[in-house]
């Protein structure tokens, strides 16, 4: 759908800086354009649908294995003490493309952000430090090689 962020970043219409990570059958993952840390990653269905009630079996099927496979791999690449899933997709109070985060944290952000879960992420979006593009790109290109390997 034109002028969705998820589709508009998948069909090329907007920059997606790193590119595509995997391209599943019915999922794709791509590096988070937002200001949250580097390995982060989104996990999006290709169809534009804005309620997880909507997805159809096959859909369904793909996404628990897919949750797992991309945390292991975001695991693997930057060693994290967790990796956050959460999918909030309500921008303005309006449903919107839904899409999984999947964000490496470390502990080390305890200096920065006192408290982890839902507030270190607000405390980001409210910083709004994009990731640093040569780092994004590089953690990109090497989560697309572990993609393939599986
Ligand atoms: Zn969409």
């Amino acid at each position: 759908m034109e002028g969705c962020l998820a589709c508009d970043l998948s069909e090329g219409r907007r920059e997606l800086p790193g590119g595509t990570v995997y391209s599943g059958g019915y999922w794709l993952v791509e590096p988070c354009v937002g200001p949250l840390s580097v390995g982060t990653l989104i996990v999006k269905p290709r169809r534009h649908i804005t309620h997880i009630w909507e997805l159809n079996a096959e859909e369904a099927a793909e996404l628990g294995p897919l949750l797992v496979r991309v945390s292991a791999v975001i695991n693997e690449l930057t060693q994290p003490d967790q990796v956050y899933a959460c999918l909030w997709s309500h921008a303005d109070w309006e449903p919107g493309h839904i899409h999984f985060v999947l964000q490496p944290v470390w502990k080390e952000q305890q200096t920065e952000h006192p408290l982890p879960g839902p507030m270190l992420q607000v405390e980001m979006f409210r910083a709004n430090q994009a990731p640093e593009r040569a780092l994004a790109e590089d953690f990109a290109e090497r989560a697309r090689a572990l993609m393939h390997q599986g």
